[in-house]
């Protein structure tokens, strides 16, 4: 087993054989890191990542909620599943979409389940708000 992620998590207890683990594969790891929540695990060994940002907005001196969502990698040993709050690490490209592999889960997030009802709520209201919230991570956008 090799210590080949070049960041300083717990290596988690399980061991697996995927090549594009940072643990006991061969992927390493670099550039930006990030915390979210696990949206879906439904794909095998990808997940779907989210998190909330801020943005800031000079005319109104204050902040818009932005929302990022990431594709990552999800090896075997994490296991992360859906509602589990995880750390991702920037990755060479996986796939097309996939750049980013989940390094460590932090646990099952608290009130994820009412955060996706209450989601869900207001897309039957709005259901047009909720396409603009595809986004790109970071790299502010201005409207
Ligand atoms: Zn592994």
């Amino acid at each position: 087993m090799s210590e080949n992620t070049g960041i300083g998590v717990t290596p988690p207890k399980k061991k697996c054989n995927d090549a594009n683990c940072p643990f006991h594969g061969q992927l390493k790891c670099h550039g930006r890191v990030f915390e979210g929540t696990v949206i879906s695990a439904r794909m095998t060994r990808t997940v779907n990542v989210e998190w909330d940002r801020k943005h800031y907005l000079p005319k109104y001196e204050g902040y818009e909620k932005r929302r990022t969502r990431i594709k990552a990698h999800n090896p075997e040993c994490l296991d992360a599943r859906e509602g589990d709050h995880v750390r991702i690490s920037e990755c060479r490209p996986l796939s097309k979409t996939k750049h980013f592999v989940v390094i460590e889960n932090l646990g099952k997030e608290r009130g994820f389940e009412e955060k996706l009802e209450a989601r869900e709520e207001a897309k039957v209201k709005s259901p047009k708000k909720e396409l603009k919230e595809e986004e790109s991570p970071d790299e502010g956008k201005r409207k």
